[in-house]
């Protein structure tokens, strides 16, 4: 909340963040921060439109609401021209526009100097076909020199996290706090939480130097002594924070709670992803995705190409154009997605002689829904 002040240098916050710490309410906060204190345009990004509106009844109206300073500022949405509607609301000096962000129009929406960007990694690849929706919401940021930025996620997938990357680009802070009976600080790591076998509601926390067993409550003492440490220097811009659920405050999230979900998960491994990304905050490596090579290798058969194996059920064609060829894979398939590579064929353009040929090559290329050699925006 330092760093999104406007006498803060830095441009853009990433908060990358187990569930259960509070993050969404930063975002609150410096909404309420801008009505009253730093009025300008704003736009606040949810997944979904949906999402916003649900935002803007429960949280955004019983902030303004409960708030003196917020309330006599944001004209009551009875009165008639309050210009404030579920999904904006009017204040001297500013604009708060709630949007989704599978919505290009809303996106689009207004140009914005403040830009508050929640669950970024539940966001659509592409919203309307018109790319990326953190992007194009970016877009309407340009025009203001001293532009702040919030970009807040619990992490996902590996290498597709969009809350990875911006941490990746900043100078990636983490949270060190003291031990209560040597001082000395570190992280928290989930390593360190300990438990007799069966018991995880006993759950201690163990520190790296001393060994000394801390109880969940201790961090209301320790929380507050804790600081900000960089790793990476960043360009100054940006400042990235990672909290994972460990850090959840005494009577929120208990590490006790972290070892039960964590029991739970050794169990059922679609709950480990969910520990994974809302306890500890961190991606989840999607296995499957490139299997060992060993393993596929073992699985090998013999056949002849050209010939479809028993359990071979159907054909597909799989087809790659580039701008001098085409090149064609046949595969057959089976049960359980086995599959034969039955044939592999590149037809060169410069073979397509006689009368038409080429053309008629040319014109099956371009009547493809894909067109090759036709850069495609990210
Ligand atoms: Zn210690």
């Amino acid at each position: 909340m330092d760093c999104l002040s406007p006498s803060s240098l830095v441009e853009t916050v990433v908060l990358m963040k187990g569930a259960q710490i509070g993050g969404t309410e930063c975002g609150n906060n410096w909404i309420g921060y801008i009505i009253h204190q730093a009025p300008g345009p704003m736009l606040a990004v949810q997944p979904t439109v949906e999402m916003a509106k649900r935002n803007s009844k429960q949280r955004i109206d019983s902030l303004i609401e409960e708030s003196d300073v917020l309330r006599e500022l944001v004209s009551d949405p009875r009165s008639r021209d309050s210009g404030n509607t579920m999904l904006a609301k009017e204040f001297p000096g500013g604009l708060l526009v709630m949007t989704g962000a599978n919505s290009a129009v809303g996106l689009r929406s207004m140009a914005a100097r403040y830009l508050f960007c929640d669950e970024v990694d539940a966001y659509p690849g592409d919203v309307d076909g018109e790319g990326d929706p953190v992007n194009l919401a970016l877009a309407r940021t340009r025009t203001f020199a001293r532009r702040k930025i919030f970009k807040i996620s619990t992490p996902k997938i590996t290498g597709r996290s969009r809350i990875e990357s911006a941490f990746a680009d900043s100078d990636q802070r983490h949270y060190w706090v003291p031990c209560p009976y040597c001082d000395q600080h570190q992280t928290l790591k989930f390593a360190q939480v300990r438990w007799p076998k069966g018991k995880p509601e006993v759950a201690v926390y163990v520190y790296d130097y001393c060994q000394s067993e801390i109880e969940n409550h201790q961090k209301h003492w320790m929380l507050p002594r804790g600081e900000w440490r960089r790793e990476a220097p960043g360009s100054g811009k940006p400042a990235g924070f990672h909290l994972s659920s460990l850090y959840s405050p005494v009577g929120w999230f208990s590490w006790a709670d972290a070892a039960e979900m964590f029991v739970e998960a050794e169990k059922n491994p679609a709950l480990l992803q969910v520990f994974i990304n809302t306890v500890l905050g961190e991606t989840w490596a999607l296995r499957g995705d490139a299997p060992e090579w060993q393993r596929l290798y073992e699985r090998r058969e013999d056949y002849n190409i050209g010939t479809v194996p028993n359990g071979g059920l159907f054909l597909t064609a799989g087809v790659d154009i580039q701008k001098d060829r085409i090149e064609v894979e046949v595969v057959a398939w089976g049960r359980g997605k086995e599959s034969w590579s039955i044939d592999y064929q590149v037809l060169d353009r410069a073979d397509c002689r006689g009368p038409g040929l080429a053309e008629a090559y040319d014109s099956a290329r371009n009547s493809l829904p894909y067109r090759p050699n036709v850069v495609r925006p990210k």
